[in-house]
């Protein structure tokens, strides 16, 4: 990336937006040499996503079913709903970089785990228990327990 102001061939990425409706990543970007400041845009192509399902059927990833998920997990969290859109974002993001055509919903549901991990303990326990489907109360309970032992 050459910069517009100096030509010099060295820029640095101070900041990297991801649109979804644009289908787009915005960078805000430095020259290392005479420390202008522009902006790029990156066009994404993106491929259709087939999600694989647990009982190995298949269908089209859609972000209205992944924003659902993650909004029943963080129901009165306090997670804005800006957080939750820009975790869509980021796998949203992820997938296109990959250019998978197909992606197992654990993969999906372990992405999002991760990400809520940081964010917010209770709806990462919450989506865990509904990605886990745990089949006996204890099993909820011991994961429950596994995780306050990490603080
Ligand atoms: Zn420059």
């Amino acid at each position: 990336m050459l910069c517009p102001y100096c030509g010099y061939d060295n820029t640095k990425v101070l900041e990297s937006r991801f649109s979804c409706e644009k289908n787009n990543i915005r960078r805000r970007r430095e020259c290392e040499n005479c420390k202008q400041r522009f902006t790029t845009y990156e066009k994404i192509e993106l491929t259709p996503l087939n999600v694989i399902k647990k009982n190995g059927s298949k269908e089209v990833y859609s972000r209205e079913k992944l924003i659902k998920s993650i909004n029943i997990a963080c129901n009165k969290c306090g997670i804005k709903p800006q957080i939750i859109q820009e975790i869509a974002d980021r796998l949203e993001l992820e997938f296109s970089f990959s250019s998978k055509k197909e992606v197992h919903s654990r993969f999906i549901g372990q992405k999002v785990l991760s990400i809520l991990e940081n964010i917010n303990k209770i709806a990462y326990i919450r989506y865990l228990s509904v990605f886990e489907e745990f089949s006996r109360e204890e099993q909820f309970f011991e994961k429950l327990q596994n995780l306050t032992y990490l603080h």
